[in-house]
């Protein structure tokens, strides 16, 4: 695993994600190393050549930098900030670097909204400053309540029981929550096992469908050929299928209904 340190010019980045108008990644690369990942282009607008998942810069200037961006901004952040976009903010690198906890203390000082998305229970660690943040909302991404599918794709990211006792941990403390449903894989991914195992510990619920472009499909492929082969036959096909998403959507809307949680909608590619 190569972990280079670096010197990021700028922190607070534009991003066209509804609803927010910056995000923060303090990391470049992501050492879970899904093997879905859509992040994987940050390759080539960085330079790096090796295998996604194996690499990470750490931004290790990021709370200063954070810090004189926000000084020399004139006005509120509109939109709020998405924490973050091409990267996972609480991977194990974390633990050492506190760069996510540097830029929520500055974040903080400036009550700006943010919302964050995570596949790890690292999060927890920085309750005492999310309880602190006038609006702040914290997702846990999953595809699956099954603990051996999940770490076939998504080999070094934290189980999904952990991922939903962070969630549970959360509500307790009165943090708005959302789990995202993504990537959503026909025939492996249930609705249904999902929102009875998410029942209490979430306030919004999103889906995304697999994204099934050449560059993150081999991935996906490669795991299907190995661990499914009988799924394979016409799987991407059923991936591009309107009618298989639009029933998944009106199911997934009506146990949102069901479960009192706010739907966010299904995202396909
Ligand atoms: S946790 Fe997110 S950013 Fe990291 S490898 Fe997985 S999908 Fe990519």
């Amino acid at each position: 695993m190569g972990i280079n340190k670096i010197q990021a010019k700028s922190i607070l980045q534009k991003t066209g994600i509804p609803g927010f108008g910056y995000a923060i990644n303090p990391y470049t690369g992501c050492t879970h190393g899904c093997v879905y990942c859509y992040a994987r282009f940050m390759k080539r607008l960085t330079g790096h050549t090796e295998r996604w998942g194996t690499f990470l810069d750490a931004k290790v200037n990021a709370r200063e930098i954070l810090k004189r961006q926000l000084e020399r901004r004139r006005g509120p952040i509109k939109g709020g900030v998405f924490l973050s976009s091409v990267t996972d903010l609480y991977q194990p690198a974390e633990s050492l670097f506190q760069l996510t906890r540097g830029i929520l203390e500055v974040l903080l000082e400036y009550q700006v909204p943010i919302s964050i998305l995570t596949k790890s229970d690292l999060v927890l660690r920085d309750m005492d400053l999310l309880r602190q943040f006038k609006e702040c909302s914290v997702g846990l991404s999953l595809m699956t309540t099954n603990e051996g599918f999940a770490r076939r794709f998504e080999p070094r990211a934290p189980s999904p029981a952990r991922r939903m006792q962070a969630l549970r941990k959360l509500k307790e403390h009165n943090i708005h929550t959302y789990a995202f449903i993504s990537p959503y894989l026909p025939r492996l991914s249930h609705i249904e096992q999902l929102m009875e195992a998410l029942d209490g510990l979430i306030d919004e619920v999103g889906i995304e469908a697999l994204n099934t472009k050449e560059a993150y499909w081999w991935g996906v492929e490669r795991v299907l050929t190995q661990y499914y082969p009988e799924l394979l036959l016409g799987y991407r096909q059923l991936c591009k299928n309107d009618r298989y998403w639009n029933s998944l959507e009106r199911r997934a809307r009506l146990l949102a209904a069901q479960g009192n949680i706010s739907f966010m909608g299904l995202y396909r590619h």
